[in-house]
């Protein structure tokens, strides 16, 4: 079918979609969704299926193929045969394909933020931000269209040049989680995609449906055949085929630890690029000098926030002595206010948390807290009244009078948990805060000029924040974590483009003899 064909198709599936969806209801029938490979729309090769279903209140939301490695195969075949006419594409001609993609988001911002609250459970206002996420990163990548920087350098001999250009790399694999379902994947395929690269994408099971509308707009606004492929289906099936696969040259993932460790192993055998986003266990420091309403506000957005289920979650905090009895009252006060619902339902505060298997892994943390000798202030169990039994919903928990070394303050929940943790002093909060094997986000609310600096000098995290939560990244400075959250890599920024391309250093000799470096050089 002709590209203009097909998108007119395209659109008027969209539009057709939109009819039957009023914001905030469910769909009137739910959708068969297709892997997109090699440019056309195609079942997986089994023929077999999974269902995606809203954790809010159990509705039906699509039916998308589960593939296998034959699919991945098809794929990475469409994407590696793309690649050598996409990297001859000039890199402006790229970006200004991501401009366009960034306009689709916002023309659709609305009725994404709707699917997102229906699919993975945040509350809208949240969702608007995953998908304003996307927008700047659109809007920021294609501008690296017209930079793609690389260096130039003097040289040590007469009549010589040279300089250092960034390369595509070929196929990447892309595997993301359901907490930002349109956020992270445009942090991994923007960069990826104005660099020259082509991609397979495997979005997370639980949120396949934003997946595929975020590969949809792609499509629409421009990417040629095969430059884009996604591949639905599990981690075993999809996401380890994509990682063996021997012509996926980089593979981008965020996910847990365990994930990201497994994808580590079986990418070493191929001495694949590897970039891993994994977990966190963010502290957020509270010190006697702090306004203390300021870290409140702080502390309930951090940690609550989807529902606890940010990978810069605050599931610590770690308070001077001095204020440790107020800010704890005026916490638990907070989140006894914090009102439970769907995400599309306008007093929302807090969504569910994204399936069973996650309620009852939050709840067991609840157990091991009370078991550990923690004092459990609030919250602590499912919510199950007024409705709210449809859906997997827990109440925002605060555990008080927390040791550092306890499993609820150094492993990570991915919940509305959070744990209390009282200190003496900044030199303690510090090495507190720097205990646990993860180093993502930290934040320190304090009045005190020479204290922020010591703890912008002295947290081992990729991020900090002073007087505000663990939460509020920008897409043009790095993302990312040290220690077990990663491994080295960042996304957004500049820095993204460290992953998806190579250095190559050119020289150019122009003086017309043969001239040895390190030899000639009298
Ligand atoms: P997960 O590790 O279970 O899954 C992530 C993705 O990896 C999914 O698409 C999954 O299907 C796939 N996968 C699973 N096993 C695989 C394998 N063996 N090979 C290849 N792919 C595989 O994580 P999740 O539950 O979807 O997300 C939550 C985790 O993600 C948390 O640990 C959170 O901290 C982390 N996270 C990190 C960041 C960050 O930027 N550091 C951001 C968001 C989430």
């Amino acid at each position: 079918m002709p590209r203009a064909e097909r998108r007119t198709t395209q659109r008027g599936a969209r539009l057709l979609r939109n009819a039957l969806y009023t914001p905030g209801m469910a769909l009137l029938g739910t959708k068969t969704y297709k892997n997109y490979i090699a440019g056309e729309w195609v079942d997986a090769v089994s023929g077999e299926t999974f269902e995606s279903t809203s954790p809010a209140n159990g509705e039906a939301i699509g039916t998308f193929p589960l593939s296998g490695e034959e699919d991945v195969e098809r794929a990475v075949d469409a994407a590696k045969a793309a690649f050598d006419e996409w990297r001859l594409v000039p890199a402006p001609k790229r970006g200004e394909i991501l401009f366009r993609f960034g306009q689709l988001l916002a023309d659709q911002k609305e009725d994404l933020a709707q699917l997102m609250a229906r699919e993975m459970g945040k509350v809208l206002a949240e969702a608007r931000g995953d998908v304003q996420e996307a927008i700047d990163m659109s809007f920021y990548m294609g501008g690296e269209g017209r930079r793609l920087f690389g260096q130039t350098t003097p040289s040590e001999l007469r009549d010589k040049f040279q300089m250092s250009v960034r390369m595509p790399i070929g196929v990447v694999g892309v595997i993301t989680p359901w907490n930002f379902p349109i956020a992270i994947p445009s942090w991994k395929m923007l960069p990826a995609l104005v660099a020259g690269n082509t991609i397979v994408f495997k979005p997370a099971t639980d949120t396949p449906t934003l997946g595929e509308r975020f590969v949809e707009l792609l499509v629409e606004a421009g990417l040629p055949t095969g430059v884009v492929n996604v591949v639905h289906g599990g981690g075993g099936a999809v996401g380890e085929a994509l990682v063996r696969h021997p012509d996926v040259r980089v593979i981008s993932l965020t996910g847990s630890r365990e994930t990201g460790v497994a994808v580590l192993k079986a990418a070493a055998e191929g001495l694949k690029h590897v970039h891993l986003e994994l977990g966190g266990k963010n502290a957020i420091i509270v010190l006697d000098d702090a306004d203390l309403d300021l870290a409140v506000d702080g502390i309930v957005w951090s940690a609550f926030g989807t529902s606890g289920q940010r990978c810069t979650a605050a599931s610590r905090v770690i308070v001077q002595r001095g204020v440790y009895a107020e800010l704890q009252g005026k916490l638990v006060a907070a989140a006894e206010r914090l009102r439970l619902g769907a995400g599309w339902e306008d007093d929302t505060d807090v969504g569910p948390v994204i399936n069973e298997q996650a309620l009852e892994k939050i709840h067991s943390y609840t157990g091991i807290g009370r078991d550990e000798g923690a004092k459990l202030l609030t919250g602590g169990e499912v919510a199950s009244d007024n409705g709210l039994d449809r859906g997997f919903y827990y109440r925002p928990t605060i555990f008080g009078d927390v040791e550092p070394d306890m499993r609820i303050a150094q492993e990570e929940i991915f919940g509305p948990t959070t744990a209390l943790i009282p200190v003496d002093s900044l030199d303690e909060a510090i090495r507190a805060a720097n205990g646990v094997k993860y180093g993502l986000s930290s934040s320190i609310f304090t009045r005190d000029v020479n204290k922020a600096f010591r703890a912008m000098r002295d947290l081992d995290t990729g991020i900090t924040y002073i007087n505000a939560g663990t939460i509020g990244a920008e897409v043009h400075l790095p993302f990312g974590g040290t220690k077990d959250t990663g491994n080295g890599h960042r996304e957004a920024g500049q820095a993204a483009l460290d992953v998806f391309t190579e250095w190559k250093s050119i020289y150019v000799d122009y003086s017309g003899r043969l001239q040895k470096a390190q030899i000639d050089t009298d």
